[in-house]
């Protein structure tokens, strides 16, 4: 633990766990003042009322939370056992990923920046990370490989409507893994007037910490949402999604320290974790340092960063964040593989039985459900990181019924 966080099992240099197995910042020399100034700033201003008022407030009137905590009864009758869904889908952009977008941004302006540079993949974190700056009168540069631009147009031209620059990246397979790369070095570039606005609890210390910390509103809901609804003050498990591990260690955050409540991280098998096309970091990962903390990343047989596969572009990331490589290997959280296949069925049965179209990644969350077994008291609470709108397409390809062409 450091001093200002009593929660999270991470020390002052931002590695986690007593053996400092994972985190920790690998930069540049030159870059390490400004990670330190970032640290300071981070520190004092969730100590100061007035900031943290200004991000509850906008959390409240702007995004529209608490987010709902909802009794799936359909879904829990199909599993013999009780489920709720957090509803993050519910949030203004349709993710959890404003949470983190909002607290940034405010933290920008507090250190005086005026720009902020951010990378996304499917352009979630691009949208949510331009709405912010629209907001707060910011200006936005995003990175995105060319690949995802020419593949998220209409999350493209959500950024360039809400007066971001979208800087496509050509580099490597111009994915996600690239757009980190380049909007890490044209940080490193202009750090001293620009903020980098990232999109997951990844990269060097205190990027990590202070996205979950952030992200942490989800489960402080959660734990004032359940009682009320089942009089109990403590599920039984919680579940969900893992790309980098913002939603999860948001969703985890407060019962971290509660050994009743099992955590159960759900990453993504694509086309199956013999296939060679997965995103299965946690299940298969070793440790390396990438994009500047040490954690589990997929590797090729040479040894190379593998270019992750998902049908869900959210979870399509070689690597995971430092907190998830700690909570996996020390055990503190199961981890579960959910293929294309598991989640898009899971997502099918989702919006029949309860009339919510999930995303992509929240489906692989859902489709833990299936591998779990549950007795009839349990209580489950699945995080529903958001919302499907922006994969229709892919839902309406794989249509249950549709016929093989
Ligand atoms: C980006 C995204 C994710 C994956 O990111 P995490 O940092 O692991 O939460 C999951 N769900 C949705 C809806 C997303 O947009």
């Amino acid at each position: 633990m450091n001093k200002f966080n009593h929660t999270l099992p991470v020390d002052d240099e931002g590695f986690y766990g007593n053996d400092k197995r994972y985190g920790g910042a690998f930069i540049p020399q030159e870059l390490q003042p400004n990670m330190k100034a970032l640290a300071d700033a981070f520190y004092e201003a969730i100590a100061d009322p007035e900031f943290m008022g200004e991000y509850r407030r906008l959390l409240r009137d702007y995004v529209g939370r608490p987010s709902a905590l909802y009794h799936a009864r359909n879904l829990s009758k199909h599993y013999g056992t009780n489920i709720y869904l957090k509803r993050e889908d519910l949030n203004h952009t349709g993710a959890h990923k404003i949470n983190n977008a909002l607290a940034l941004g405010l933290l920008a302006k507090r250190m005086g920046k005026k720009r902020v540079i951010a990378e996304t993949g499917a352009g979630q974190h691009g949208v949510a990370t331009a709405t912010a700056a629209a907001l707060l009168g910011l200006e936005c540069s995003v990175y995105m490989g060319a690949t995802d631009v020419e593949r998220q147009r209409p999350n493209v031209e959500r950024m360039r409507m809400l007066g971001a620059e979208v800087v496509p990246v050509h580099s490597g397979n111009a994915t996600l893994k690239d757009a980190v790369n380049e909007a890490l070095m044209a940080w490193c570039q202009n750090a001293d007037d620009t903020f980098y606005l990232i999109g997951s609890a990844v990269g060097p210390h205190p990027f990590p910490e202070m996205v979950t910390t952030f992200q942490s509103i989800i489960s402080e809901e959660i734990r004032r949402q359940l009682p009320e609804l089942t009089g109990h003050e403590l599920p039984d498990y919680v579940i969900a999604c893992v790309g980098g591990g913002s939603n999860a260690g948001g969703a985890f955050y407060h019962f971290i320290n509660e050994p009743g409540v099992r955590l159960v991280a759900v990453e993504a098998a694509g086309h199956g974790l013999q296939s060679g096309e997965h995103a299965a970091t946690m299940t298969l990962g070793t440790d390396d340092v990438l994009h500047g903390s040490r954690t589990l990343t997929i590797k090729d047989s040479e040894g190379n960063p593998l270019e992750p596969y998902s049908i869900s572009a959210g979870l399509d990331y070689p690597g995971v964040g430092p907190l998830m490589s700690h909570l996996a290997k020390t055990g503190r959280m199961d981890v579960l593989a959910a293929t294309d296949a598991e989640a898009l069925e899971a997502a099918f049965l989702l919006t029949r039985l309860e009339g919510i179209i999930p995303a992509l990644e929240s489906s692989h969350a859902l489709a833990g459900l299936a591998k779990m077994t549950f007795r009839p008291d349990d209580i489950v609470v699945v995080n529903v990181s958001g919302r499907g709108d922006k994969d229709m397409s892919t839902y309406l390809a794989n249509m249950p019924g549709k016929k093989e062409e």
